[in-house]
């Protein structure tokens, strides 16, 4: 490895950890590194509705610069749609949508999709004659999986998270993913781990060290499945996590990614 100066172990107990200026030269870049990056709260600033996210305008280029470096091992993996990112980024990177339902194996290549399990269209008929879909709290119908964010009226969490779990209790193709104010069903077995573990099992991700970075509870699968595969995670913001890493926000995300395009050999 490089650029090493000291490992930010994620330890809590650490002084200074959170706010540590030396975090994002301390993060570790392996010389041969694939890198997994969720989208909101990690590339971009989480808004208060999924379209009202702002791209900065030097972005696009960082992800470009990242992925050379990495000899094309970039990858983002979200929550989100493919398509969603790519009208966000106009730069068709290798990806991960929907929690890995949806997926292009290298930057170009098609979509493939997962089918989505019957049961999404028993769930989404159920919402559709739910009376709580007002106000702050809507319904984001990405075909394969159906999502209810609440960030707009936080207050109503417990509402929505009751409401989702009854509805689907009688459904066990689908399991439930909570994130930072939403709640998603999607079918069973797809995550962002085993969105991980596909990539890197062909070029150009296979035999290199996977680094996940992301801000969500979702997220964690990325991490431990990078770092099962000798790799590490990075975890944006506060709140618990399995990575070994920690950053305090999007800005260092950015910050880390520049260090990683000089300091990567692809
Ligand atoms: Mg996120």
């Amino acid at each position: 490895m490089t650029g090493v100066s000291a490992w930010s172990r994620n330890d809590p107990t650490r002084a200074g950890y959170r706010h540590g200026p030396c975090l994002v030269t301390a993060l570790p870049i392996p010389e041969r590194a694939a890198l997994f990056l969720d989208f909101d709260g990690t590339l971009v600033d989480i808004a208060d509705r999924p379209d009202g996210v702002s791209v900065a305008p030097g972005l696009p280029d960082l992800i470009r610069a990242a992925s050379s470096a990495a000899g094309g091992a970039l990858a983002v993996v979200s929550g989100r749609k493919i398509m969603e990112i790519d009208d966000f980024l106009a730069l068709p990177v290798a990806a991960a949508g929907m929690h890995g339902l949806e997926r292009r194996s290298a930057p170009g290549a098609d979509i493939e999709f997962a089918p989505p399990p019957d049961a999404i269209d028993e769930l989404r008929q159920r919402l559709s004659a739910w009376d709580g879909l007002t106000g702050g709290v809507t319904m984001e119908d990405k075909g394969a999986g159906l999502a209810i964010h609440y960030r707009a009226d936080p207050a109503r969490e417990t509402e929505v998270k009751t409401a989702m779990a009854g509805f689907t209790a009688d459904l066990p193709d689908l399991h439930l993913i909570h994130g930072k104010m939403v709640v998603e069903a999607k079918g069973t077995g797809f995550d962002k781990g085993a969105a991980v573990d596909a990539f890197l099992t062909h070029p150009p991700f296979v035999d290199r060290t996977p680094i996940f970075i992301g801000d969500d509870t979702t997220d964690e699968d990325g991490m431990r499945a990078a770092q099962s595969a000798g790799g590490f995670g990075v975890k944006v913001g506060d709140g618990p996590s399995c990575a070994f890493h920690r950053v305090p926000d999007v800005a260092a995300v950015h910050a880390y990614l520049d260090a990683f395009s000089k300091g990567a050999r692809p």
